[in-house]
């Protein structure tokens, strides 16, 4: 199994427009982060959790060709605002795009993608995404592999944080409930929100995602909603060596 990070950054960016801070203008490239996304590919099959405004930016960076799925975490702006690029994957495989999310997010993509959804009402001369929307009620299978759902607090929203084999992703989050770490044990890569250096009210602070992989002590993890608080290199030097922090770019092996 691979997981390939096309995003690693919170909501507004990294750099932020406007913003001409140290980390904003800094000349390493691990500095400059995507809204967040990262794309699992095992047995030849790739899928896609979320679909951030840069997608098509980073799908081309990265030369991810096709991707066989999407798994949306929470229907937050800067995790589906880029559904629509799924379009060249429909002409490139002649296929539907599979969508897996919660009913709740599902709900909000019928609402802000009507276009996609409405066949009947659709303009046949409007070039849109042909997707299919798979509500996610617990364990789903996709490609012969079992995804559990982990429900996240983040502030009003559930956030689906997600686990396939011994790899899990938890973004967006505030907390990870006793309940929910009980599926998180045995990791062998743990991706985390870690927002900043200061608590948020719905994201966790890296001393709150510290003290999680602590208790659930993945072999490794990896921070992701990064803001432009702290520069990459000064963040991994205060963690431990087998906490890292995500790059747009990075590819993680897992052994299975
Ligand atoms: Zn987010
Ligand atoms: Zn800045
Ligand atoms: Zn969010």
């Amino acid at each position: 199994m691979e997981v390939l990070v096309l995003g690693s950054g919170t909501s507004a960016g990294v750099p932020m427009i406007g913003c001409h801070c140290r980390v904003c203008t800094s000349a390493d490239p691990r500095n400059k982060r995507n809204r967040c996304s990262v794309l699992v590919s095992y047995g030849g099959h790739r899928v896609l959790i979320d679909t951030p405004p840069e997608l098509r930016l980073a799908v081309i960076a990265n030369s991810v060709d096709m991707v066989d799925a999407v798994v949306l975490t929470h229907a937050h702006a800067d995790h589906i605002f880029g559904l629509d690029d799924v379009r060249r994957y429909n002409t490139l495989s002649g296929r539907d795009m599979p969508i897996w999310a919660s009913a709740k997010t599902l709900s909000i993509i019928r609402q802000v993608f009507p276009y996609a959804i409405d066949q009947a009402a659709a303009d046949p001369l409007v070039y849109r995404p042909q997707i299919n929307l798979n509500e996610v009620k617990g364990v789903f299978e996709l490609f012969g592999r079992s995804w559990t759902p982990i429900y996240l607090p983040h502030g009003n929203v559930q956030v689906l944080g997600l686990r396939v084999g011994n790899f899990a992703y938890c973004t967006d989050c505030s907390d990870i409930p006793p309940g929910e770490r009980a599926k998180l044990v045995g990791l062998d890569v743990l991706i985390i929100d870690a927002l900043r250096p200061n608590p948020h009210p719905t994201h966790l602070s890296f001393e709150q995602a510290l003290a999680i992989i602590d208790d659930l002590k993945p072999k490794r993890a990896y921070f992701t909603h990064l803001t432009h608080d702290v520069p990459h290199d000064e963040i991994e030097k205060t963690l431990p060596p087998q906490v890292r922090v995500l790059h747009d770019g990075l590819r993680i092996n897992l052994p299975a």
